[in-house]
């Protein structure tokens, strides 16, 4: 038996002038209401996608009902989870219509020989799943990030949300789920769908990452920092390491990454970037621009 951990992160684009209180007080809910559940003996994937649907229905953040549109005024979502025991992955991108990004992501894990589908064909895949729709974008979406990081169209200023667990059988997990970058154009895919750029989980550690996603997808950013534990380096200094290639690149961003010994990462080279977690300790924290 294993200790459980958990990390969550609401997006590395927290800036200094905004106040956070409201999500401060969510995220620490979130892990609160994932804190028993694993005690409860939850595998670790059901946890990831549990916390992610909070937060994409919270609206708080840039993602699921947060979401922000691209430049066509469309609400394009992309969200990916993978599952470090079996190493199975699912993901969406360029998804319209539909409430949670992640569900449809498992979905597509669980019922397709794939792991991702993209636009239409992802849309229709969740219509045959049943999953929940957005009839009225416009009176859903709050586009919460928006005075997140408001940058001008093309500056990818950016918001995201994941979360990685181990559960109580050592088992690692990830999910990461975004409305992307800002004035994204149309078809514009990140790193948040892609397994091993924005999300990666296997036996020696589980990473969610945030931030301009192009860099991360030209460094597997996610998948990296797994190799780096793999290759004898801590979890912190594998996960520093990463987040500085992509600032030596000129991106920015951050990640957060648990290890199987239920080690917590969380670099960034942003402002800020929000985040909670449960320690193996049992201890909660919640963090915006502290490190
Ligand atoms: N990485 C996401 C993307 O590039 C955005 C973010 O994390 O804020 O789509």
């Amino acid at each position: 038996m294993t200790r459980p951990a958990l990390i969550l992160h609401g997006g590395a684009g927290a800036r200094r002038s905004r106040d956070y209180t409201a999500e401060i007080a969510h995220m620490r809910s979130v892990v609160e209401a994932m804190k028993p559940r694993l005690e409860a003996g939850e595998p670790a994937l059901d946890v990831a996608v549990a916390a992610v649907v909070m937060l994409e229905d919270s609206g708080l953040y840039v993602a699921g009902r947060g979401a922000s549109p691209n430049l066509d005024g469309a609400y394009e979502l992309d969200a990916s989870l993978m599952d470090g025991s079996s190493g199975k992955a699912g993901a969406v991108a360029a998804l319209q219509g539909y409430r949670n990004p992640v569900v449809a992501a498992r979905a597509v894990m669980d019922q397709t020989p794939h792991v991702m589908l993209a636009g239409e064909g992802a849309a229709r895949f969740a219509a045959d799943q049943g999953l929940t729709t957005v009839d009225d974008p416009a009176a859903w979406f709050t586009g919460a990030g928006q005075g997140e990081d408001n940058h001008p169209p093309g500056t990818l200023a950016h918001g995201t949300v994941g979360c990685c667990v181990l559960d109580m059988e050592g088992r690692l997990a990830a999910a990461t789920s975004t409305a992307g970058v800002f004035g994204k154009m149309p078809g514009r895919v990140g790193d948040t769908p892609i397994p091993a750029a924005g999300t990666w989980a296997d036996g020696s550690a589980a990473v969610s990452c945030t931030g301009q996603g192009e860099y991360f997808i030209r460094l597997a950013a996610a998948a990296r920092v797994a190799w780096g534990v793999e290759g004898g380096q801590t979890l912190g200094q594998s996960a520093q390491s990463v987040i500085d290639r992509i600032g030596a690149l000129g991106g920015d961003g951050g990640l957060i990454a648990l290890g199987r010994d239920g080690e917590i990462a969380a670099p960034f080279n942003s402002q800020g970037m929000k985040r909670a977690w449960l320690g193996v300790d049992g201890v909660i924290g919640v963090e915006v621009f502290g490190r």
